[in-house]
This record gives structure tokens, C-alpha cells and sequence, in this order.
């Protein structure tokens, strides 16, 4: 956990709380953690499970781990050290849309178990949802979307997951899916499935 620097610092309680945002949005917040390698297709089922959700009226968000480092974590490279730091920042955001009363959806590689675990640790244990993204590699380097898998290949990008840095699949992920044989209608349904069974929402 990340050193607290500042002393004298006191958390301030607000009047409107986590239960009553819920209550006016008619349901819960909580964060949907995309885990898996590049082009596994986390952005892609981020993307659709956002749009099913809305259209079933629930409010949604997308934090996607490129989209981050344009902004945020822009200060942030592909060291195991900057990795963690990403993870930590996009953990507290999430939890904070979840106290917002958001369903929020993350799509970051996160290689490293301990990361997620503390992703995990900075949301209350109910409200965090690990997917496993699972598409091998020779799946995922066919499909490249962005080309960053043949630079990975020639050098030009450095501790790239799967190809020069590790990849640390979940032990007990709460929904485990395959890319490389499942398609996207698939995925976003055992998703669903999963938010109805578990009562995250109601239909
Ligand atoms: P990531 O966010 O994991 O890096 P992307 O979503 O950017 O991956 O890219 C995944 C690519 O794989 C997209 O081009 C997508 O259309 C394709 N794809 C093929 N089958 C699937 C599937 N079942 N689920 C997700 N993406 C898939």
C-alpha cells in the first residue's frame, strides 16, 4: 500500500451517502475488472457490456487503460513500479465511481496478481468484480489491433505482457471467459447472467 505523506489530513463525512446515490439511481455501484493480455478483447466487452447495461437504463463508466494514460497516469510507463502505481490510481478512481453509485467497468492488462488484489482491497469486497479475459497469445498476436505486438516482436516496445514481461492469470477470477472461443454476444451475456444471479441488478 502507498505511503500516506500527509499528516494533519481528516476524512470529511458527507450528508448524501453511498446508499442514498444508489437509492435515487434505482441500483447498485460497482466495479467490473477486465483482466487479460493486449487485444485479449477487454476493450472491446467493456464497450459492449457498457452499451447493454445503458440500454437496460443502469448508469455506467468506462475507465480503459489507454484512455487513462492520455490523462491521469500520463506520468506512467511499462516498469513493474509504474504498472502498480497504474493499478493504484485506477483502483481508488474506481472505487470512487462505486461510491458514486456507478457501475463502472475497467479494461487494464494488469499483469500482476498482488496489483489486482489491491485494486481489489481499495473497493469494498462486494462491489468488485474480477473478469478474466483469457485468449492465448497466439490468438491475440494474430489479431494486434493497434500493431503493438509486431513492434513488441522487434524490439521496439520494451517489457510488452506476454511477449517480454509476465502475465499473471487470476487464481479465482468471479467470472473466468475465452475470447479465442467465445464471441462478444457470448461474453456480454455470461456477464449479465453473472450481475442478475448475484443480484447486482435486477434484470
Ligand atoms: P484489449 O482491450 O484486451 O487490448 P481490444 O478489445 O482492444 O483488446 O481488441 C480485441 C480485438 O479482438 C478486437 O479487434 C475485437 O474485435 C477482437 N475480438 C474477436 N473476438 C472477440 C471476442 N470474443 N471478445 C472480444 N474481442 C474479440
Amino acid at each position: 500500500m502507498t505511503e500516506q505523506v500527509a499528516t494533519n489530513i481528516y476524512w470529511h463525512q458527507s450528508a448524501v451517502t453511498r446508499s442514498d446515490r444508489e437509492r435515487m439511481k434505482g441500483h447498485r455501484g460497482f466495479t467490473i475488472w477486465f483482466t487479460g493480455l493486449s487485444a485479449s478483447g477487454k476493450s472491446t466487452l467493456a464497450v459492449a457490456l457498457e452499451a447493454t447495461l445503458y440500454d437496460k437504463g443502469y448508469h455506467t463508466y468506462i475507465l480503459d487503460g489507454d484512455n487513462v494514460r492520455h490523462g491521469l497516469n500520463k506520468n506512467l510507463g511499462f516498469s513493474p513500479e509504474d504498472r502498480k502505481e497504474n493499478i493504484r490510481r485506477i483502483g481508488e478512481v474506481a472505487g470512487l465511481f462505486s461510491d458514486c453509485g456507478i457501475i463502472n467497468m475497467t479494461a487494464f492488462i494488469s499483469p500482476y496478481r498482488e496489483d489486482r488484489m489491491l485494486a481489489r482491497s481499495l473497493s469494498s469486497e462486494e462491489r468488485f468484480i474480477e473478469v478474466f479475459v483469457e485468449c492465448s497469445l497466439e490468438v491475440c498476436e494474430s489479431r494486434d489491433p493497434k500493431g503493438v505486438y509486431k513492434k513488441a516482436r522487434d524490439g521496439s516496445i520494451k517489457d510488452f505482457t506476454g511477449i517480454s514481461a509476465p502475465y499473471e492469470a487470476p487464481e479465482k477470477p468471479e467470472i473466468h471467459l475465452n475470447t479465442d472461443r467465445q464471441s462478444v454476444d457470448e461474453c456480454v451475456n455470461k456477464i449479465i447472467g453473472y450481475l442478475i444471479t448475484n443480484g447486482f441488478i435486477p434484470c
